[in-house]
């Protein structure tokens, strides 16, 4: 499943292969891939266009076209087994942008999860979907995090899973966070220390980036990650302890008795 960090990766992809490419055909091979947008005013609202920029927000990704209000803003969500191909067709392609200098891009979905869509302003549909805020997005500070914890209750975990404080962070990378911080999924919100908050933020984004560049290199997480040691009894490789398994917020979630408290 496509994580931030995948979703981060894409849009890098698209930046680098689907910009400034004047948009010759587009093809909708398969409609159930479609939001809102019927095929027909998807393919002519994009047509002849070129994407200018690229936005990830959380998992949503958006490629605006050149500048002028109303302009169409393709936005799409990877779900369950979304991918990009540049020059390729991949068999399970749902959308097709064939660019006026003979390359193309294709989204292809497996499991049709995933969204393509218009939206005429990103900004709009972030509010109405309730986002929080990207963890990586550098005007994020500690500050509004902290504000933004001020106003939760309840179990830490559920707060980081909660999209309306953070977006697209994710269960793997909300444990691995906890993790890294030594806080118990279960701690409740009101009785983190001004330290332990500052830890939380620090560690999210790092994790994140450091996620991200390795993966970019085609490295997988380093091994002193939780990742690799999620099952229930193996030994933490932070101090030794015992893995846990339990379920908070309605996810598995996996924690080292020992050092996370
Ligand atoms: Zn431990």
């Amino acid at each position: 499943v496509p994580e931030l960090p995948e979703v981060e990766l894409y849009a890098r992809f698209f930046a680098r292969h689907g910009l400034h490419r004047t948009i010759q055909r587009v093809e909708v091979r398969d409609e159930r891939i479609l939001g809102v947008t019927r095929k027909d005013e998807f393919v002519r609202r994009l047509r002849g266009k070129q994407f200018t920029r690229v936005r990830r927000h959380g998992k949503h990704f958006f490629a605006y076209t050149d500048g002028q209000a109303g302009a169409p803003v393709l936005h799409l969500h990877f779900g369950m087994s979304g991918d990009l191909a540049f020059n390729e067709e991949p068999r399970h392609t749902r959308v097709l942008f064939a660019f006026g200098d003979g390359t193309k891009l294709a989204f292809e979905d497996m499991r049709l999860f995933g969204v393509a869509d218009l939206v005429d302003d990103p900004d709009a549909f972030i509010a109405e979907h309730r986002l929080g805020r990207d963890p990586l997005d550098p005007h994020f500070t500690l500050r509004d995090f902290r504000e933004l914890m001020s106003k939760r209750r309840g179990a830490v975990k559920a707060m980081l899973m909660s999209q309306e404080v953070v977006a697209g962070l994710g269960n793997l990378w909300v444990d691995e966070t906890l993790f890294a911080t030594g806080i118990a999924p279960r701690r409740p919100v009101e009785k983190l220390r001004d330290s332990e908050v500052k830890g939380l933020f620090t560690a999210m984004r790092k994790i994140v980036n450091e996620v991200i560049a390795r993966k970019e290199r085609g490295l997988e997480p380093p091994p002193r990650y939780l990742l690799w040691h999620r099952q229930e009894g193996e030994r933490c490789p932070k101090c030794g302890g015992t893995i846990r398994r339990s379920v908070v917020a309605g996810r598995t979630t996996y924690a080292c008795g020992k050092h996370q408290r």
